[in-house]
């Protein structure tokens, strides 16, 4: 893992700079490029836009380890709000919840009855995903979600191809006739845990992939959707699913707001089915910090506003 990497991801989890770092202007400005703003308001208006262009949205109402039990509950009630405001867009509109933000860290059970609550105020095309976080958070979401889906049709996870595990988690997944988003991997994990190697997690993607898309998967009705801005790993895993014969309509591609936008659009045209996952809220700070992690060169952008003021 780069030393960079290790150390915005460390800075993503410090107290000190989670209260500081949001009061300056170089850095609000700097994460305007990935949040369209900290409204509901300004989200739902950026969402309006990418439904006209053929593009689905995933909401992400920012936040993570709440302490508080009524703050967890208030962000249920508000995701309850958001599908019933997105509930007759015509392309595909979706939430995407932390367990940790509905307060996982006080009481599973408490996060799985305002879990409950989000899904009861979802219609049945709408899917509310449920992210992944940290790996000690694995069993304890997983766990999560099969108990939400052995009632919810709609209702979607999380894996991450950096994990050793998730080959493992995936096939046991399958016979629940699951949504599955497969990413990457965003957190600072150990290498008895995760691939350090870029080049091993993206290997273990693609492999994930194929089974996600593959005759198993399929038989069993998975929704597999492809969470990635890698170029290169969209291009094989469209031309696998072409060569197994799904069709481009029911390729499902998701990847977050701001980045790789003309990605973004030249699937939708091309009849891929393109979801972009649009974050917003005032608990921007770590999910901003990994953002800058995955790609430093966004470091320098943080620098231009900082020198431009
Ligand atoms: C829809 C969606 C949902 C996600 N949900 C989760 C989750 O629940 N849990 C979790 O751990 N992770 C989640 N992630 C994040 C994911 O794990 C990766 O950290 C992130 O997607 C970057 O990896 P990549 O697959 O794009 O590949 P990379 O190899 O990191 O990037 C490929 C290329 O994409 C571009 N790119 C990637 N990231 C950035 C960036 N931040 N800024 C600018 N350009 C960039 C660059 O051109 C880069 O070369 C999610 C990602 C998406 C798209």
């Amino acid at each position: 893992m780069g030393v960079l990497r290790t150390l915005l991801l460390a800075g993503s989890q410090n107290r000190w700079l989670r209260e500081r770092a949001p009061r300056y202007r170089f850095v609000r400005r700097a994460v305007e490029r990935f949040i369209p703003g900290e409204t509901l308001e300004a989200a739902l208006q950026a969402g309006l836009t990418l439904q006209e262009q053929g593009i689905g949205t995933v909401f992400t109402y920012l936040g993570e380890n709440i302490t508080d039990a009524r703050e967890a509950e208030a962000v249920a009630a508000h995701y309850a709000e958001v599908l019933a405001r997105i509930r007759a867009w015509p392309q595909p509109a979706e939430v995407s919840v932390k367990l940790t933000q509905l307060g996982l860290d006080l009481d599973p059970e408490l996060c799985a009855a305002n879990l409950r609550r989000i899904l009861d105020a979802a219609a049945p095309h709408q899917t509310v995903w449920i992210d992944m976080e940290s790996s000690p958070y694995v069993d304890i979401t997983l766990e999560t979600y099969r108990r939400a889906r052995a009632v919810y049709p709609n209702v979607g996870v999380c894996l991450q191809a950096y994990l050793y595990r998730t080959e493992r988690d995936l096939l046991s997944l399958l016979p629940l006739r699951p949504a599955i988003r497969l990413v990457k991997g965003a957190y600072r994990e150990p290498p008895d845990r995760a691939f350090p190697r870029k080049r091993d997690v993206d290997a273990n993607f693609f492999a994930l992939a194929q089974r996600l898309l593959g005759e198993e998967a399929r038989r069993n009705g998975v929704r597999a959707a492809i969470a990635t801005h890698d170029r290169a790993l969209i291009r094989r895993i469209a031309a696998f699913a072409a060569a197994v014969g799904i069709p481009r309509s029911e390729t499902e591609f998701q990847m977050l707001y701001g980045i790789q936008r003309e990605e973004q659009q030249r699937l939708a045209r091309e009849g891929y089915r393109m979801l972009v996952l649009i974050s917003y809220g005032s608990s921007w700070f770590p999910w901003f910090m990994r953002r800058l992690a995955e790609r430093p060169a966004n470091l320098l952008f943080l620098l231009r506003h900082l020198l431009l003021g």
